[in-house]
């Protein structure tokens, strides 16, 4: 846990969201400036900036995020989905936890901006 990490605060509770999946590992919520009709957010609650930062020992950790997403794609009715990792503030990265974007409900345009 990171105290001035938001996303570290949405783990602790401090913050609320809106889950829709929690585990020992992993949480995930809707973002709350959606992009597209359905738009969640996965993260680890290990605190990890961003995958730069993914160690050898997290592999297993991050390969379950794409699991558990897909499985929350699956349940919001979406087949078609964008998954979108941003690492960098060059790259549109805000908040420095990792977190996996899964927005899907509408047709994507690429490339992306
Ligand atoms: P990034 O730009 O890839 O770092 O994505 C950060 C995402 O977090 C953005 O899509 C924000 O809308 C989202 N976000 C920021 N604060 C909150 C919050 O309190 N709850 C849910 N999503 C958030």
């Amino acid at each position: 846990m990171s105290d001035n990490c938001l996303f570290c605060k949405i783990i602790k509770g401090d913050i609320p969201a809106d889950i829709l999946h929690e585990d020992d590992e992993i949480l995930a919520f809707r973002d709350i400036a959606p992009q597209a009709p359905v738009h969640f957010l996965v993260i680890p609650k290990k605190h990890i900036s961003g995958p730069s930062d993914v160690a050898a020992e997290d592999e297993q950790l991050i390969g379950r995020l794409m699991r558990v997403g897909s499985e929350i794609a699956k349940k919001e009715g979406i087949d078609h989905f964008r998954v979108v990792f941003n690492n960098g503030e060059q790259a549109g990265q805000t908040v420095f936890h990792i977190h996996m974007h899964i927005l899907g409900g509408r047709a994507m345009d690429w490339p992306p901006g």
